[in-house]
């Protein structure tokens, strides 16, 4: 005699799904129109009403294993369909949310970053860190009068003194919560290093591309703005790389001038970033009845990649209109905005951007999902199909 499966739900789960920004995740009555509309599901095991039961059940092994939330792209079709009001594309972003916390190491500062009482020390960390080192380094440098100079206010060294170790703590838990989440999703076993690599391989050009948001029907927008915060923050990513390079290694001086090329590729990224949040920002606004206003995490990420932009424009401009005072002040919201977003990213919504990734890539490497063209797919390395439902 077959064996009945025996649904052990985890209440608690519901509740942080509900409080991570899934609050309509009980409306669900199952009636697929969901998984039909999405644009982007495979017909295998289509998502999202399977995990919308999952969620209701409080079924936390199976929703957060599984690569299917993260191949989700947030486009909220489904929401717009959604007969109930369930918003089952907030529903998905909680459960992305949630592994945030779940993959976290240490754990304690994913906790932090979903906690909303903890923002206050979470910022004042880096303030108190930058404040710190400027009252080390006054007197010890200065520009010349009438100049004014960041690294004469906070030297290289001391900026670099702060910014390495940070790298590296968020490369190692970033490691760490990846391999957590790998193992879960194939079944308890990590799946070989090579293969998620090749995979990777076919999938970052669809990512590149934003091939995957471009299927969205009802946020047509969202392809555009998102596109921007990606180019943007790489674009500032190279650069604040290759200022590393020309001070720490060729001790070039700044500041550089407007039509040095990095400092043009800085402006235009900054410029980017900024026109992709605001898409994105007002394309919230204007959804946020069908679709929902979105979730703490994405409010604060999207808070703080504005504040990085903003932060770096308003010090170069106030540098440039020569008011000091103002200059430095934003010069020292910068930091601890690039603070933020860097010591924090494995635990907050930038994560996505590693754990979406890493889904696509296995869900590549088991057949799930093909990252080019149907019928032009280079195929996955594993003789397994389908999701784990
Ligand atoms: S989330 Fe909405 S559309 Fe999807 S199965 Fe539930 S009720 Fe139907
Ligand atoms: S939000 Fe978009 S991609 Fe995600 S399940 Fe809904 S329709 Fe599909």
């Amino acid at each position: 005699m077959a064996k009945g499966y025996v649904v052990e739900p985890d209440v608690g789960f519901v509740r942080d799904l509900q409080e991570l920004g899934g609050d309509t995740l009980k409306k669900c009555y199952q009636c697929a129109t969901c998984s039909v509309v999405c644009p982007i599901s495979p017909d295998d095991k289509p998502f999202p009403r399977k995990e919308m039961i999952w969620a209701q059940w409080g079924l936390k092994d199976k929703l957060i294993g599984n690569p299917d939330i993260w191949l989700c792209h947030n486009c909220n079709d489904c929401s717009a369909y959604c007969p109930r009001g369930a918003k089952p594309g907030e529903v998905l972003a909680a459960a992305r949310n949630y592994s945030f916390q779940y993959y976290a190491w240490p754990k304690f500062l994913g906790k932090a970053l979903a906690n909303k009482k903890s923002l206050p020390w979470l910022f004042a960390i880096p303030a108190a860190i930058f404040l710190f080192l400027i009252f080390m380094a006054y007197g010890k440098t200065s520009a010349e009068p009438g100049k004014i100079v960041f690294s004469k206010f906070l030297p290289v060294l001391y900026v670099d003194a702060v910014f390495i170790p940070t790298a590296l703590f968020a490369i190692v838990a970033f490691v760490i919560g990846l391999k957590k989440f790998l193992t879960e999703m194939n079944g308890g076993t990590m799946p070989p290093v090579g293969g998620i690599l090749k995979s990777l391989k076919n999938v970052l050009p669809v990512i590149l591309k934003h091939d995957k948001f471009k299927e969205c029907t009802e946020n047509k927008d969202r392809y555009y703005g998102h596109l921007g915060i990606l180019y943007g923050f790489l674009g500032l990513f190279v650069v604040t790389n290759l200022v590393f390079v020309m001070m720490d290694i060729f001790h070039m001086e700044d500041p550089f001038s407007l039509l040095n090329p990095v400092k043009i590729l800085a402006n235009l990224s900054a410029l980017a970033l900024i026109g992709g949040l605001a898409v994105v920002l007002y394309n919230r606004w204007k959804t946020r009845e069908t679709s929902g206003l979105g979730t703490y995490y994405d409010w604060l990420f999207l808070l703080v990649l504005l504040g990085v932009a903003l932060t770096g424009i308003f010090s170069e401009l106030m540098r440039l209109a020569g008011i000091g005072a103002l200059a430095y002040l934003c010069y020292y919201l910068h930091l601890i905005c690039i603070f933020f977003l860097f010591a924090y990213a494995p635990f907050s919504k930038f994560a996505h951007l590693a754990y979406r990734t890493t889904a696509m890539a296995y869900a590549d490497y088991v057949g799930r999902e093909l990252p080019v063209e149907e019928g032009e797919s280079e195929g996955s390395s594993s003789e397994e199909e389908g999701s784990k439902e």
